[in-house]
């Protein structure tokens, strides 16, 4: 029988609980916890395969982290591209050492290597291509980065993104050590690990239906989904990595940050393509730049994906609207139930400052299949309707604040509680590919007293090697990388022998 009052309880079984619990384990191991899982299965929501482009975003071909400069000319800021690479290193380092030491099977279940490119028309979005690749490959981090405007070399890269084009001018940057990943297995198999061990337990069809203070922690009701049975879980520390679920639990904490809070959500659906003969001839995340009214939201990309063991390729994301937060055990009465006298002013205030993304939402969800597959042939000029279908993507569920006074972000955030006893993972972007980095940052915001004492200085130390130092300064970054080829081979990552 597992322990009414573990010390943490971890609400959702997708990526972002995953990594926390796994990385919570190893570092004290004798935390007792437990996690509520609301669907009869783990990582069904945005973390699953399918329901997310599992780019392992390293800033190599995301237009939308190195935005053009407002000068033509000036050189472009590399800063965002440059953070969210050093992320991404910190997930590949705990990756690594979660293979090395048995919390996970077969890498090449859920990581390979796959090329980024990034790819453009015209000619002065090739311009700034060209100036991207400079102002990044001047950095260590994007060093192997190679450009091309030249169809011969276009054509090996992405035969597809080449056949049948008019004369327009066209362009490419490439780096051969991108990753393609498929999140839900990963979080299945952690969470499979940590279920295992002392004192830690996984329950799914378990939903967490409210949240108050208690003693120097946290009472959760937790429900049983089949039997409608409730009871009480105490817990010092709680996170709620509930996806689209978030939000309104947050709200039910009553803690400051969640005053005036509300919630956005955009679903995505994919064009996908099991036709061998296509998917053969393309082995590359090929990412455009992000549509001229779709602010931060990222660009539509034409993607090889393995996802189960099948090689398929998928085209998007294309936003959607919904009223459920989540796809599995979500409802549509979601949306108006999180509407509070708090967050109404949020809300008018965000749509009245985002007009043009609300219009491009609007049209993007009216749109049918015949422009679905115009836009694909923006990428793929020789794509045939036939060859293709639409399926469901994942939903984000955007956070609004009232402190943002209306400006969307479309980032990653963590909010805490201010005595530590809770925190909160907010925003969808850069998502999972960040995971490692986001579960260090709660463990400093809300247990630094772990990470200071020598033992578990060590064990964080073994973990995520570079977690205490900036690894995105130049000389830390090429030092970094100079020890990055054992990551490589225990993730059984041969960027060389990627391309067909
Ligand atoms: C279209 C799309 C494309 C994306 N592409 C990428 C990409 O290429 N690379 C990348 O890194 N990221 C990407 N992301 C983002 C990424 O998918 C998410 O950041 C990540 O999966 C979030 O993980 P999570 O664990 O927070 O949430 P989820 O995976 O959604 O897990 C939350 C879990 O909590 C459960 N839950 C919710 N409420 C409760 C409750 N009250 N009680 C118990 N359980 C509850 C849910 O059932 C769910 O299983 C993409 C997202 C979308 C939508």
């Amino acid at each position: 029988m597992a322990s009414p009052a573990p010390d943490v309880v971890l609400i959702g079984g997708g990526v972002m609980s995953a990594h926390l619990g796994a990385m919570l384990k190893r570092l004290d191991p004798r935390l007792a916890i437990h996690v509520y899982e609301a669907a009869p299965d783990l990582a069904r929501e945005s973390s699953d395969g399918w329901n997310n482009a599992g780019t392992g975003h390293a800033g190599l071909c995301e237009l939308n982290y190195t935005p053009p400069p407002a000068v033509a000319g000036a050189p472009v800021d590399v800063t965002k591209a440059v953070d969210i690479f050093a992320r991404f290193e910190q997930s590949r380092q705990f990756w690594s050492y979660a293979v090395a030491h048995g919390l996970v099977a077969r890498p090449a279940d859920w990581i390979r290597a796959v090329p980024h490119l990034s790819f453009v028309r015209g000619g002065d979005r090739i311009a700034f291509l060209r100036a991207r690749q400079a102002a990044l490959a001047a950095h260590p981090f994007f060093r192997s980065m190679k450009f091309t405007a030249e169809r011969d070399v276009l054509r090996r890269w992405a035969p597809l993104l080449v056949e049948g084009r008019d004369a327009e001018p066209i362009a490419a940057t490439k780096v051969d050590a991108g990753t393609d990943v498929n999140f839900g297995e990963l979080s299945r198999q952690l969470l499979g690990w940590l279920g295992a061990q002392e004192d830690c337990s996984v329950f799914t069809g378990h939903r967490v239906t409210r949240l108050h203070r208690a003693g120097e922690g946290w009472e959760l009701t937790v429900r049983h989904t089949e039997s409608g049975d409730s009871r009480p879980v105490r817990a010092r520390f709680v996170f709620i990595g509930g996806g689209g679920g978030t939000i309104p639990l947050l709200q039910s904490t009553g803690l400051s940050v969640a005053r005036g809070l509300a919630a956005f959500p955009i679903a995505g659906q994919w064009l996908v393509c099991e036709n061998p003969d296509v998917v053969a001839r393309h082995f590359a995340k090929a990412y455009g730049p992000p549509p001229r009214d779709s602010g931060a939201l990222g660009g539509p990309h034409l993607d090889v994906r393995h996802l189960h063991g099948k090689r398929v390729l998928l085209f998007g994301p294309f936003a959607t609207w919904t009223t459920k937060f989540l796809h599995g055990t979500g409802h549509f009465t979601d949306l108006p139930l999180s509407f509070r006298p708090d967050n109404l002013a949020t809300l008018i205030r965000t749509g009245a400052r985002n007009r043009v993304l609300v219009r491009f939402l609007v049209q993007q969800a009216l749109q049918g299949m015949d422009s679905r597959v115009r836009a694909l042939r923006e990428f793929y000029p020789e794509a045939r309707a036939a060859d293709w279908r639409l399926v469901e993507a994942g939903i984000r569920v955007q956070a609004l604040k009232s402190a943002d006074a209306g400006r969307l972000y479309f980032g990653t955030e963590v909010v805490s509680a201010p005595d530590g006893t809770l925190a909160a993972l907010l925003g969808a972007s850069p998502g999972a590919s960040v995971s490692a980095h986001i579960a260090l940052q709660i463990i400093q915001t809300c247990f630094p007293q772990k990470i200071r004492e020598p033992e578990g200085y060590a064990r964080m130390k073994a973990m995520l090697p570079g977690f205490d130092r900036d690894l995105g300064q130049p000389s830390a970054a090429a030092e970094h990388l100079l020890q990055s080829g054992r990551t490589d081979e225990v993730l059984q990552l041969r960027p060389a022998e990627a391309s067909p």
